[in-house]
C-alpha cells in the first residue's frame, strides 16, 4: 500500500498529460487538486474521478497567469482540502510557427503561460511547503526545450526556460526541504499534439524517435509519481528527466 500523503496540485489537469497524471496520482494514493482554465472542464474531471473516493479529488478553475487567483486557490486548498505536498506544472500552450513568421505578441503569450504561469504556481505552493520543510515540484519541459525543433522559437524557448528555472529553484529551495525536477516529454499523443502535428509531422516524429511511436500520456505517470514521492526520490533534485522513447539520445 502506498505511503504518500497530502495534496498534489496538477495544473492543466483537465486535458492530455495533466489529465492522465490526475488519474495516475489518485491511483497511487494522492489527493489531487486539478487547476485548469474552464470551469466546465474542471467540473467534468472532478466528476470523472469521484469513484472510488470523492474526498480525494477537487477542482478549481484558475488561469495560472493570474497571481492573485492562484494564491487564493492555494490558500483555499490548504484550508479546506489539505496541505500541498506536490505540484505538477502541466498547464501549457504551444504553436508551430516558423521563426520569420513568429509575432512578438504570440511569443509573449507562450512565455506568459508556460514560464510565468509555472513560476506563479510554483512560488505559491513553495511558500506553503517551506513552512512544513517538505515538498516536491515537477515542471513539464519538453524535448524542444533542449535541442529545439522547427517552428518552436517561442515554445522551445519557453521549455528551455523551464529547464533553467527548475535548476535554479532546486538550488534555492533545497534548504527548505523542497525538491524540484522536470520531465522533458517527447511527442505524447494529447489534444495539443493532435491539433499541432500534421500527418507529415507524425511520420517524421515516428521516424526520429528510436522507439518509433508517440508516447501515451499515461506513460508519464510512473516518473511523475516517483519524483513527487519523497520516500522514493528523496535525494533527487534539479534533474531533467526525458520520457521520450529515446529521442534525446538519438
Ligand atoms: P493539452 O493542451 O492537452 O493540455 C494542456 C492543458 O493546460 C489544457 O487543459 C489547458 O486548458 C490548460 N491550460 C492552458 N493554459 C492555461 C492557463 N493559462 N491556466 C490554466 N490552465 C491552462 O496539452 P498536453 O499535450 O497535455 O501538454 C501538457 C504539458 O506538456 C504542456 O506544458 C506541454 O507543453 C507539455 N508537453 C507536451 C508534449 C506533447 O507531446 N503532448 C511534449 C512535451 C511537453
Amino acid at each position: 500500500m502506498s505511503k504518500v500523503s497530502g495534496v498534489v496540485v496538477v495544473t492543466g489537469g483537465a486535458s492530455g498529460i495533466g489529465l492522465a497524471l490526475v488519474g495516475g496520482l489518485l491511483a497511487d494514493g494522492w489527493k489531487v487538486l486539478v487547476m485548469d482554465l474552464l470551469p466546465e472542464r474542471v467540473a467534468a474531471v472532478e466528476k470523472e474521478f469521484q469513484s472510488p473516493d470523492p474526498s480525494r479529488i477537487r477542482g478549481v478553475a484558475v488561469n495560472v497567469t493570474d497571481e492573485a487567483a492562484v494564491a487564493a486557490a492555494i490558500d483555499r486548498c490548504e484550508a479546506e482540502f489539505g496541505p500541498v505536498a506536490g505540484l505538477v506544472n502541466s498547464a501549457g500552450i504551444a504553436a508551430v510557427v516558423p521563426f520569420l513568421q513568429t509575432e512578438a505578441t504570440a511569443f509573449r503569450k507562450i512565455l506568459d503561460v508556460n514560464v510565468i504561469g509555472s513560476f506563479i504556481v510554483a512560488k505559491a505552493v513553495s511558500l506553503k511547503m517551506k513552512q512544513r520543510g517538505t515538498g516536491a515540484i515537477v515542471n513539464i519541459s519538453s524535448v524542444s526545450g533542449g535541442r529545439g525543433s522547427y517552428g518552436r522559437t517561442a515554445y522551445g524557448a519557453s521549455k528551455g526556460a523551464i529547464i533553467t528555472m527548475t535548476r535554479v529553484m532546486a538550488n534555492e529551495l533545497a534548504e527548505f526541504g523542497i525538491r524540484v525536477n522536470a520531465i522533458a516529454p517527447g511527442p505524447i499523443d494529447t489534444p495539443m499534439v493532435k491539433a499541432m502535428h500534421t500527418q507529415e509531422a507524425r511520420g517524421q516524429w515516428n521516424a526520429a524517435v528510436p522507439m518509433h511511436r508517440y508516447g501515451a500520456p499515461e506513460e508519464l505517470c510512473g516518473t511523475a509519481n516517483w519524483l513527487l514521492d519523497s520516500t522514493k526520490s528523496s535525494y533527487v533534485t534539479g534533474q531533467i528527466i526525458a520520457v521520450d522513447g529515446g529521442y534525446d539520445s538519438s
